[in-house]
């Protein structure tokens, strides 16, 4: 997809601020430091669109990018980050609960993992929770460019045999760094959003 267009549009705590123009969304979630801006930036060819680089603690919100006139990039907080307060915690839980299990404009998660680890438990709550929902999953593995070539199928299996995932949700290799796999989660996108 060549991307002409691309603007954080809202900023939402509440149902009340989601846009109300009915495009449909695609909601992106992951540890901290998974790599989720720099996979934002690379996948609309916007440096600094996305800010990059933890800045843990910084505002909890979801960030819509409206994308062509014809779909949002929805970017919710990075979970797993331990220095976040209780408070803070459970306020970030209602809020991507919310948003998870109400919106009808939400079609698919993109749910980024580190290709380099094993998934957390973090990962599989995560995973499992929106399949609770019933929310179609895309799976991304990133930074692919941090493993050697020939070790990629290997740390696939690992990652598709801890999460466990649907047949129907698919598991992709990406690399912000080198742009590896970009072509194809546009693709996958593209398909799931029926666009
Ligand atoms: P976020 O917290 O999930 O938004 O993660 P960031 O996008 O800020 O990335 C966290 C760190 O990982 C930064 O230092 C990035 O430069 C680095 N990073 C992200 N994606 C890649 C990648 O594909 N390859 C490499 N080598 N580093 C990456």
């Amino acid at each position: 997809m060549k991307v002409v267009k691309a603007e954080l549009e809202h900023v939402a705590v509440k149902p009340e601020q989601y846009p109300v123009n009915r495009l449909p969304e695609l909601a992106l979630a992951g540890r901290s430091n998974v790599g989720k801006s720099s996979f934002i930036n690379k996948m609309l060819n916007r440096k600094g669109l996305a800010r990059t680089s933890g800045q843990p603690g910084k505002t909890q919100t979801l960030n819509f990018y409206e994308i062509n006139e014809m779909l949002y990039f929805v970017d919710v907080p990075g979970y797993g980050y331990a220095k976040v307060s209780k408070t803070e915690r459970a306020a970030w839980g209602k809020m991507i609960e919310t948003y998870l299990s109400e919106r009808e404009e939400l079609k698919a998660v993109l749910q980024l993992i580190d290709a380099r680890h094993k998934p957390s438990e973090d990962d599989k709550l995560m995973y499992n929770w929106m399949k609770h929902f019933g929310i179609p999953v895309i799976l991304v593995a990133t930074k692919a460019d941090k493993i050697s070539k020939s070790k990629w199928q290997k740390h696939l299996s690992i990652i598709s045999k801890e999460l466990d995932p649907d047949d129907a949700d698919p598991l992709l290799l990406f690399s912000s760094e080198t742009g590896y796999g970009k072509e194809e989660a546009w693709k996958t996108i593209q398909s799931h959003l029926q666009l």
